[in-house]
């Protein structure tokens, strides 16, 4: 679509210099680079008002791309300070087979389960802090929007938060979503804006495991339970943007079905105006659903993307998945619909020792790694086929690629 706005943009630019000046040019022009800029009826060279002739504007789609829990345990930021020579940290070899397509989608989504707070150690289970390399090396490939709604957000306190949320500002592109420096922040819409699309964004958290923000923090974030300061910024992002998409943390860790407590939240969430909500916390897939809404609109639900990169050890717990969609907003009726939704499964993949943790789409793996990694997660028929049929079990045929 870029193109084409860039294209349909010259056109009229085009256009508008023609008719100022060289009408015998005019024909060329539309006829033989941009016709569908210039209709038929417009106006003689001679004439005024030519700007009055633009065409209709049409529906635009970008490709999106969601993950689930970059969770950044011991042995992952210690292999990347390893690969950094012991000097600083490469987290480049983590997500290597996988960049790509993040780079490739227009708005690629991420949930940041650790703080990235750069005056605390980087630290692991059970309460996390990763280096500012890591939130370079997510802003590096490719993705513009960081949920910092999650469990393990007030790990380093809410001087941690604060910092983390001050890193991600600092990063030009991308967008930080789920945690607010003050109450005028959270009630400011955050979004991120596409070929003249603006995707509004919401994060909220069920847990921050037993941890909570000081009395005099002016800090903010939404737990799910606050259905009606949910309310209030989905609609507020619904009026102020194109498009609204929701990260939620929540459900039961390692569970493959989602509660009714998601369910209920996703079917408010979607009729206060949600296009799309995607899931993550149990650390494996749970399945992903259209609600459909009162107008005839469609809202998008997974509930849970499993993990994108950890160092968890059972077999459901390396088993997470990208999905890919697309979004179309046509601009006269301002109808938002999503198509297009495949999940591509991925696989963490490492052997004991946690030198080689890698991000593997699963047409990139082998029941050779399978096979590798099988007493560590202790699954000893791992493979291919485990894994397909481990993923097909949960997520319906209808997102899956033939
Ligand atoms: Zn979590």
């Amino acid at each position: 679509m870029q193109k084409k706005s860039v294209k349909i943009f010259l056109s009229v630019v085009l256009t508008l210099v023609v008719l100022a000046g060289a009408a015998a040019v005019v024909g060329v022009v539309r006829n033989g680079r941009t016709p569908e800029a210039a209709p038929v009826g417009a106006a003689p060279a001679e004439t005024t008002a030519p700007a009055t002739t633009a065409p209709a504007p049409q529906p635009v789609t970008l490709s999106f791309l969601s993950v689930g829990d970059n969770l950044i345990h011991d042995g992952i930021y210690e292999q990347a300070n390893r690969r950094a020579g012991g000097d600083g940290y490469d987290f480049s070899f983590c997500y290597t087979r996988i960049a790509d397509a993040v780079a490739a989608a227009d708005v690629a989504t991420i949930n940041q389960e650790t703080p990235v707070a750069k005056s605390y150690k980087p630290s692991g289970y059970p309460l996390f802090n990763s280096p500012v390399e890591l939130g370079q090396e997510v802003a590096d490939i490719g993705f513009d929007v960081v949920n910092l709604a999650n469990n393990h957000m007030l790990d380093k306190t809410s001087k941690g938060l604060l910092e983390s949320i001050e890193f991600w500002d600092g990063l030009s592109g991308v967008v930080r979503t789920g945690a607010y420096k003050d109450k005028a922040d959270l009630e400011t819409v955050e979004y991120i804006e596409r070929d003249g699309i603006k995707i509004g964004l919401v994060g909220v958290t069920q847990y921050t495991n037993g941890l909570s923000l000081p009395d005099d923090s002016p800090l903010e974030f939404l737990y799910t339970s606050e259905t009606e300061a949910i309310e209030k910024k989905i609609k507020a992002a619904a009026d102020a943007c194109d498009v609204v998409l929701v990260n939620a943390h929540w459900g039961s860790e390692y569970t493959t079905t989602p509660s009714q407590d998601q369910k209920n939240l996703a079917r408010q969430m979607a009729a206060w105006g949600a296009d799309v909500i995607i899931g993550h916390h149990p650390h494996v897939l749970q399945p992903i659903e259209w609600i459909a809404n009162a107008d005839g609109s469609q809202t998008l639900v997974a509930y849970s993307l499993g993990n994108f990169i950890s160092q968890q050890n059972t077999a459901a717990r390396v088993i997470g998945g990208m999905l890919h969609y697309d979004v179309t907003v046509d601009p006269q009726t301002k109808a938002v619909t999503v198509s297009n939704v495949k999940l591509e499964p991925i696989v963490t993949h490492y052997v004991n020792g946690a030198h080689d943790v890698q991000i593997y789409p699963l047409s990139q793996y082998t029941d050779a790694l399978a096979k590798r990694q099988a007493s560590r997660i202790k699954q000893s028929d791992f493979s291919v086929a485990y894994i397909e049929d481990f993923v097909r079990d949960v997520i319906p045929e209808e997102f899956l690629a033939a």
